[in-house]
């Protein structure tokens, strides 16, 4: 249920409705927006009748159910969209957010030199995976905290923001020591316990969609970070499983118009995943933009050949500053500025 506060409503209603809400087993989720505020009250389906008696209370303009699944995540919650900041960065604001470095963080030199090239070509945050959710057991796992290390030495050197994934629950908070942003995978839609942990840092959480999960499951995924407490979630959409295999994934772009209805949260794109090979990722991340991303992550190598992971759909420096150039008129096109 949403409880819909009055104009003008004070903070002693606000904090008597949400002792109620409580008191009745809910879980109470303030958002404040620009014109009111709205408590979304979680919790068991089959007792929320009772909540509706709130709306005799002071302050309180109406009780109404959210019908979707996804409660705090859905647009009937909030219909403003969320803006993440991170620092000085906004995710979902007016401004597109570019995301690019390596699959991976192979050595200091490598996420040195990326960081320093995509920052040159106007990237705000720099990726690379320290844990990486191999599909062999037996292919490179990642640095793991000494690629952290180098993350946090490549943002001292550039300025950019550092988004890298969490695999595990126990390693939540050591990466969250480092990064500036977790990133959830793909692999981990269903790890429940992975995002109620993320739910508990004070990080931004990039959650990307998993490859076999359809809008609904995915929202209802954000939905165990949000219950946590955590309210900034970027969702990204990094392509699905289907009969096609001359791409690695397709890249769902139907996912960004349908997630922007559905849900306040940023959407971003993932075309190096989705399309599986460099060559394609300039014309998807055209039509990311086009379709109403909030931002792209990109996979870029300075040597592609040789990388660790993912060499096959890395970008070279000077390919991912093309696409950065190529990229400007569909960002202007549709409102959006870099
Ligand atoms: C990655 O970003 O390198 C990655 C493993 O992504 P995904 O979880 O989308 O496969
Ligand atoms: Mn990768």
């Amino acid at each position: 249920m949403v409880i819909v506060m009055k104009n003008g409503h004070t903070e002693a209603d606000l904090e008597a409705v949400i002792g109620k809400v409580e008191g009745l087993g809910y879980q109470a989720h303030v958002i404040r927006g620009t014109h009111r505020s709205v408590i979304g009250c979680v919790g068991d389906e089959r007792g929320k009748a009772r909540l509706q008696s709130l709306e005799s209370m002071e302050g309180v303009e109406s009780v109404v159910p959210i019908l979707q699944p996804f409660k705090l995540a859905s647009r009937e919650v909030k219909a403003t969209k969320t803006v993440v900041r991170v620092g000085d960065l906004a995710i979902g604001g007016e401004r597109v957010c570019i995301m690019a470095g390596p699959c991976s963080v192979e050595s200091e030199e490598q996420i040195l030199a990326t960081a320093a090239s995509v920052r040159e070509a106007g990237a705000t945050v720099l990726r690379g995976g320290a844990f990486k959710p191999r599909t062999s057991p037996y292919a490179f796992q990642g640095l793991e905290e000494n690629g952290l290390k180098l993350l946090a030495k490549a943002r001292a050197a550039t300025g950019l923001k550092i988004v890298t994934e969490v695999v595990k629950p126990e390693d939540v908070d050591l990466v969250a020591e480092y990064a500036d942003i977790l990133q959830v995978g793909a692999r981990n839609n269903q790890n429940f316990a992975l995002l109620k942990r993320c739910g508990e840092v004070k990080k931004p959480i990039l959650f990307k969609r998993g490859m076999a999960t359809t809008i609904k499951e995915y929202l209802q995924a954000a939905e165990y970070i949000l219950a946590e407490g955590n309210y900034d979630v970027i969702l990204c959409e990094r392509g699905i499983r289907t009969f096609e295999t001359a791409t690695r994934f397709t890249l769902d772009l139907n996912a960004v118009p349908v997630l922007n209805e559905l849900t306040h949260l940023p959407v971003i794109v993932d075309p190096s995943h989705g399309t599986g090979h460099w060559k394609y990722v300039t014309a998807m991340a055209k039509a990311a933009i086009a379709a109403g991303a909030d931002g792209l992550i990109l996979e870029v190598h300075p040597k592609p050949e040789e990388a660790m992971s993912d060499g096959v759909q890395s970008l070279k420096p000077a390919v991912f500053k093309q696409l950065m150039t190529e990229i400007k008129p569909f960002i202007a096109a549709a409102g959006r500025s870099l």
